[in-house]
């Protein structure tokens, strides 16, 4: 299974959804070859209400990233945001390291847009409000953690 694989698929309509049931946890459960902008759109509309993609939040991946697997780069309210995957290092993780990663990212998007957040680029209480509850829906273990293999260079305290 190539993860890179999914990056120049030509966008093929979404399979419908299993309708299987229980906890709501089988209702973001995709193919595990969905092209990552279509699990973007997925959880934008699951947990942030379509709001990443409607202000123009974009997801890509990376062949020159290989210190994080995850970069929000936040060019301003004008600039946009985009999300930036590390094909390097998320092609020898799992599935659910993706999808971790991903999310991680699309929270620091989303409180991006939020002006009233100052602490936009700290894993604060706001971000794990959103991590923790992103977590319990979709059984996934997002963590404040950038990368498992690099040590996070941020300044935060
Ligand atoms: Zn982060």
């Amino acid at each position: 299974m190539s993860i890179i694989d999914l990056t120049h698929s030509p966008s093929p309509p979404p399979s419908p959804p299993a309708s299987s049931t229980a906890t709501g946890v089988a209702s973001w459960t995709l193919d595990v070859a969905t092209p990552v902008h279509d699990l973007f759109l997925h959880f934008d509309r699951l947990f942030f209400s379509d709001r990443l993609a409607e202000s123009g939040v974009s997801v890509v991946w990376s062949k020159r990233m290989t210190l994080c697997a995850g970069l929000c780069e936040w060019r301003g309210p004008l600039g946009g945001c985009t999300i930036k995957l590390s094909e390097k290092l998320l092609q020898f993780r799992s599935r659910a390291d993706l999808l971790s990663t991903l999310l991680h990212e699309m929270i620091h998007a989303y409180l991006f847009l939020d002006a009233s957040v100052s602490n936009r680029e700290d894993h604060g209480p706001i971000f794990c409000q959103h991590m923790r509850r992103i977590n319990a829906a979709t059984g996934l273990s997002i963590t404040v953690y950038h990368s498992a293999a690099a040590p996070a260079s941020s300044s935060a305290p």
